[in-house]
């Protein structure tokens, strides 16, 4: 039983792919969106089952592309409050190119108020490299046109250390971002994963990947013109502005995943649905479309959830008690010494802060998190529908 979670909604479709994409996604068809989106339906009932009185604390729908079905996507979050007892944030992943006024008018009036535009860059050359389908220009008039929609938030996605780009470019999209009002940046540095392919196309094209001298130059750039225009970072790779509420997919203590893909963390469990969209949409007929799962020892679930707290830059000691019943103190505290006594973290009453120094050397883990284990886990789960184990 648990009386409170996030739920996160996978929408697979995309109307193009980038080479560089490591996430669960297919090509848009209608008939096959219809089907997948009753068998999203299908499956949030059967949660309604499971957790019957639980609270659903915020929504959040990623992808593939969201906006790439925004009717349907509009049902569904329609349906999601009938079903539950709803409050907290409705955060979207958009297109650039879907972003014009009939979409953003059904996604407003639909209640929701967070809208994360994934420009990924507003600079056209390099658009071009990542294979997307619009220039600078209309990404910025998409960005214009979400925050004259009127959502409360509206997110800029950009991508750093893409090839070809120097530290001027990604110091141009962060600014540009700025200016254009965004209420948060975030700005993933380019992580390529071994099975999209995107190695070779970047030989192909005769560029060079970005090095690590280079990536950490561009990461001080943004920290430092985020500093100077007032925006608090609020994750190692996020920047809020100062009164807006904090917009994220991944940092829920307690969450739901739906669709093909989706991850869940709850009553003690880590768990993925199946990423074939076809083996999704034919097993949550009859159950739950799991594919594997793992119970997580209590010891787990703290550094799991002390792993994404140092994501998000700061750890509340009193929350970590009030969620586990033990002191932060007693449990971690040779961590937390050797974290201090090397410049890492800075400690103020109850909150725990990582420094500039902690926060770069968290950067480089999380990287590595993603080399290791999302890149095991998700390779993995995309090439079979039903691995019979994934090993760390
Ligand atoms: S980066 Fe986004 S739009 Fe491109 S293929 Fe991946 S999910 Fe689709």
């Amino acid at each position: 039983t648990i009386k409170s979670f996030g739920l996160y909604l996978h929408i697979p479709f995309c109307r193009r792919i980038c080479p560089f994409c490591p996430y669960n996604k297919c090509l848009y068809r209608k008939d096959k969106a219809d089907e997948y989106c009753r068998a999203l339906s299908q499956e949030l009932r059967r949660y309604k089952e499971i957790f019957h009185g639980a609270r659903v604390d915020s929504v959040y729908v990623g992808g593939g592309t969201p906006t790439s079905i925004t009717s349907n996507l509009v049902q569904l979050i329609d349906e999601i409050g009938d079903l539950f007892n709803t409050c907290g944030l409705i955060g979207v992943e958009a297109h650039p190119d879907d972003l014009n006024y009939d979409n953003l008018r059904l996604l407003r009036n639909a209640g929701i108020n967070m809208l994360s535009v994934g420009v990924q860059t507003f600079n056209s050359r390099l658009l071009r490299i990542i294979g997307r389908t619009y220039d600078g220009i209309a990404a910025q008039r998409a960005v214009r046109a979400a925050f004259d929609a009127g959502f409360d938030t509206v997110d800029v996605d950009l991508i750093f250390a893409l090839p070809g780009q120097k530290v001027e470019d990604v110091v141009n999209d962060v600014a540009v971002s700025f200016e254009l009002g965004a209420h948060q940046v975030s700005t993933y540095p380019l992580i390529i994963f071994p099975y999209t392919g995107m190695d070779a196309y970047i030989k192909r094209l005769g560029l060079k990947k970005t090095g690590m001298a280079a990536e950490k130059e561009m990461l001080e750039a943004i920290v430092s013109l985020a500093e100077k225009c007032g925006y608090r970072r609020t994750s190692i790779w996020t920047f809020t502005r100062e009164g807006a509420p904090r917009y994220s997919s991944v940092t829920r203590e307690r969450f739901v995943g739906i669709g093909a893909g989706a991850a869940s963390l709850n009553s003690g469990y880590f768990y993925l649905n199946t990423f074939d969209v076809e083996q999704y949409i034919e097993t949550v007929r009859k159950g739950l479309p799991v594919s594997v799962g793992m119970k997580l020892p209590v010891r787990v679930e703290m550094l799991y959830w002390l792993y994404w707290r140092m994501y998000d830059m700061e750890i509340s000691a009193a929350r970590f008690e009030e969620l586990f019943q033990e002191s932060l103190q007693h449990r971690f505290g040779l961590l937390l010494d050797v974290l201090r006594f090397s410049g890492m973290i800075a400690v103020t009453g109850d909150s725990i802060r990582l420094t500039k120094k902690g926060a770069y050397f968290f950067h480089l883990v999380e990287k590595g998190h993603s080399w290791d284990y999302l890149c095991r886990v998700w390779a993995g789960s995309l090439r079979e529908p039903w691995p019979s184990q994934i090993s760390f």
